[in-house]
């Protein structure tokens, strides 16, 4: 099972009050429903390839309306070979579109974006976002390499207020058309964890939380390696570096006229071209001295020698 079946079979699960229950239903509703007119009556159907979303479709509406949904079953001819549950209501079909908030009273109007009369509670406009989910939301499994979640909608108003709703939680959404529809998004992953913790995943959260902060360990190790790498090649450099000075004074002017101070730095630095500073520093006959001492020394040395490289150019 995917990840995003997971989640959704984990938010079916959830016990909820009426008024979220009635929020839930008007998101999948809204998104995943269509009217037909067959034979001079109306019939809402509302579709999903999800088996766990069907079945929870049938009870929200069972709980929530006297009425008797059907349950139609197609198998998709093209594309993938999933099965199409299709929840049909023929009866009273425009009184719940209308109690849904999704066509005005007595009318096949559609009410644009999300209507506030759905919130009756702090908890409904979480219910909303768990029905907007299940009805178009996907998420990437939280090992792939980018973060991704997204729900698509059909209606650009419908999409702009869902994204509002949802950056009203500060959940840093965004909006972007795309064949298939509106595309709302969310691409932080902190965002994600967030979100699902808000529509009630919890434990898909923990998975998501562990395999992200799995998943930054290893960048924070990556980039501390990487960090290392780069001063290790720094100090390896800096050493050929001093090495060729010294080489160069040693042929042109040799090592003997160099300060004793310089003279000993030098020796110690053929001796042992691979340590860094701080150890070179440790290893000098006249006992330890620092670091930037070490540094200083090298410093006269380059002055030195880019002395004999000058009066060579010049001569
Ligand atoms: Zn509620």
């Amino acid at each position: 099972m995917s990840y995003t079946s997971v989640i959704k079979k984990e938010l079916t699960q959830l016990e909820t009050d009426v008024c979220c229950k009635r929020a839930e239903l008007s998101a999948l509703v809204r998104m995943n429903g269509t009217i037909q007119l067959q034979n001079r009556k109306v019939l809402l159907d509302i579709t999903t390839e999800n088996p766990s979303t069907a079945r929870h479709m049938f009870t929200l509406i069972k709980s929530l309306y006297a009425v008797q949904p059907e349950v139609l079953v197609r198998r998709k001819i093209r594309l993938k070979k999933n099965h199409v549950f299709v929840i049909r209501i023929s009866e009273t079909a425009n009184d719940i579109l209308s109690d849904l908030c999704i066509l005005k009273k007595d009318s096949w109007e559609r009410i644009e974006g999300i209507s506030t009369h759905l919130f009756r509670d702090e908890f409904c406009s979480r219910a909303y976002l768990r029905g907007a989910f299940l009805a178009g939301g996907s998420v990437n499994n939280p090992d792939s390499a980018s973060y991704h979640l997204e729900i698509v909608s059909t209606y650009d108003d419908h999409s702009i207020a869902l994204c509002k709703l949802m950056n009203d939680m500060y959940l840093h959404a965004k909006v972007i058309e795309r064949k298939k529809g509106y595309v709302v998004y969310i691409k932080e992953g902190d965002k994600i964890g967030e979100f699902l913790n808000i529509i009630g995943a919890h434990p898909s959260l923990l998975k998501f939380e562990n395999v992200r902060i799995m998943k930054d360990m290893r960048n924070s190790v990556n980039r501390l390696v990487n960090c290392e790498t780069a001063n290790l090649n720094k100090t390896i450099s800096a050493a050929m570096r001093q090495i060729e000075n010294i080489r160069l004074i040693e042929e042109t002017m040799g090592l003997e006229t160099l300060p004793e101070k310089l003279r000993e730095v030098a020796v110690v630095r053929l001796q042992h071209p691979d340590v860094n500073l701080a150890e070179l520093g440790q290893l000098l006959a006249t006992g330890g001295i620092s670091k930037s001492a070490v540094n200083h020394r090298f410093r006269k040395i380059e002055q030195i020698a880019s002395g004999i490289r000058d009066r060579h150019k010049g001569g």
